[in-house]
C-alpha cells in the first residue's frame, strides 16, 4: 500500500505565527503615522508563503500589495478582493503584456519604454522614480517626456538604498525625490520602506511598502520593542550518539571531542536553508538550553552538543536559534537572506486560523 505524499510527515517545520505577522504590520502601519502601510509579499512573502501572508494581511486591512513579477501577481491574484491592489514591481516587459492584461495587478513602470508599452491600454499603472539607487525607475530629467501624461498613475514611489544606515544618502534621495514629484501626478506617493518608515514623518507620505519587518526583520534599532519574531524553524531529531573523547565529527573532521558526551544529529541541512556559515556560531534550542552547532553542516542534517540537554530521545523536536538580527550577526547572512533561503522541505505550519 502506498502513502500519499500529503500523508507523509514532515521531518523540518517552519512554524508560522500568523498573530505576530499582524501584531508587526500594524505596528508598521501605525509607525507610518498618517500614510497607511503594505506589505511586500515578492519571493513567495519573502519564504514564508505569499499566500499565507496576504490572507492574513487583507484580513487585517492591509490594501497594497507588492511583488517582483507577473507569476508571483497571479499566485495570490484570487485573495485580492474589494479595494486591495497588487503592484508588479519589475514592471512590465513586450512578453509579458499578456499576463499583465490578464491579471488585476498594476505594473511599476520603471522606464520610458515601459511606459509606451502600457499607455493604450488605458488601465491604471504605478510609476518608479529613481531617485539615486539606480537600480530600477526613470530618471528625474526624464519626466517631462509625453509617454507620461497619457499614463493614470496610481501610486508614483522611489525606493531607498540606504535607509537601514545613517547616511546622507537618505536625505539626498529624498530632496531628490521631492523635486520630481513636482512634475508627476499621481493619486498617492510611496518612498518608505521597511527601515524608511523609522526614518520619520517625512518619508512617510500617502503609502509606505515594508517587508523585512513584517516578518521579524529588524533593519533599525527604533523597530526593535515593535516588532516580533513570525518564522520558527524546527526540526526532529533523527539520531543520538556518544562521542568518546578523539572521535572526529562530520565532514573534514571540523569538530574534534575532547570529552565524552552525547550529540544529536538533526534533520535540518544547507538545503533547507540552514547554511554552513552557521557552524562555530548556530544553536538549536530544548527546555530553554541552547545547544550549540558542533562540526560542518550538512546537505540535510546538523550535528548539536545536547550534554545539557541529555533527556532527548529520537523523534524529540528542537527549535533552532533564528531570531534574525542575532542569526544575522551568527552567520554573516543578512535577515532577509536568513528569510528566503528558507528550503521547500520545511512544512509551513500557521500557529493561527486565518
Ligand atoms: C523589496 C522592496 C520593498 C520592501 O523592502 P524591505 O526592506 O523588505 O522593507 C519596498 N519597496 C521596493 C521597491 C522593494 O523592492
Amino acid at each position: 500500500m502506498s502513502v500519499g505524499n500529503e500523508d507523509i510527515p514532515a521531518s523540518a517545520r517552519l512554524r508560522l505565527d500568523g498573530a505576530a505577522l499582524v501584531a508587526n504590520w500594524n505596528a508598521l502601519d501605525r509607525l507610518s503615522g498618517s500614510a497607511s502601510a503594505g506589505a511586500a509579499v515578492k519571493a513567495d512573502g519573502y519564504g514564508l508563503g505569499a499566500r499565507g501572508v496576504t490572507k492574513r494581511l487583507i484580513a487585517a486591512g492591509c490594501r497594497d500589495f507588492y511583488v517582483a513579477n507577473w507569476q508571483e501577481a497571479s499566485d495570490i491574484a484570487d485573495l485580492i478582493a474589494g479595494d486591495a491592489r497588487i503592484s508588479v514591481l519589475n514592471g512590465v516587459q513586450d512578453s509579458e503584456m499578456p499576463a499583465a492584461l490578464a491579471s488585476p495587478a498594476k505594473p511599476v513602470l520603471n522606464s520610458l519604454e515601459q511606459a509606451r508599452r502600457w499607455r493604450d491600454t488605458g488601465r491604471p499603472c504605478d510609476l518608479m522614480i529613481n531617485s539615486g539607487m539606480n537600480r530600477l525607475g526613470i530618471n528625474p530629467d526624464q519626466l517631462a517626456q509625453a509617454e507620461l501624461d497619457q499614463l493614470d498613475i496610481d501610486m508614483v514611489m522611489s525606493h531607498l538604498a540606504s535607509a537601514d544606515e545613517d547616511v546622507d544618502q537618505n536625505a539626498d534621495q529624498l530632496s531628490e525625490f521631492r523635486e520630481a514629484l513636482q512634475q508627476v501626478s499621481a493619486r498617492r506617493i510611496s518612498f518608505a520602506n521597511s527601515a524608511g518608515i523609522a526614518l520619520g514623518e517625512d518619508y512617510h507620505f500617502d503609502a509606505t511598502r515594508p517587508g523585512l519587518a513584517l516578518y521579524g526583520g529588524q533593519p533599525r534599532a527604533e523597530l526593535k520593542d515593535h516588532i516580533e519574531q513570525v518564522a520558527w524553524p524546527e526540526c526532529q531529531i533523527v539520531q543520538i550518539r556518544q562521542l568518546r573523547s578523539g572521535d572526529r565529527l562530520g565532514y573534514n573532521a571540523r569538530y574534534i571531542a575532547e570529552d565524552d558526551h552525547p550529540v544529536a544529529i538533526l534533520a535540518m541541512g544547507y538545503a533547507d536553508g540552514y547554511l554552513r556559515s552557521f557552524a562555530g556560531s548556530g544553536y538549536f534550542v530544548a527546555d530553554g538550553q541552547k545547544l550549540p552547532v558542533l562540526g560542518r553542516i550538512s546537505m540535510d542534517l546538523t550535528a548539536v552538543d545536547i550534554r545539557s540537554a541529555s533527556a532527548l530521545a529520537e523523534g524529540d523536536w528542537l527549535g533552532c536559534g533564528y531570531d534574525l538580527p542575532d542569526a544575522s550577526v551568527a552567520s554573516g547572512l543578512s535577515q532577509y537572506e536568513l528569510l528566503t533561503n528558507l528550503g521547500q522541505r520545511f512544512a509551513r505550519d500557521w500557529t493561527d486560523t486565518p
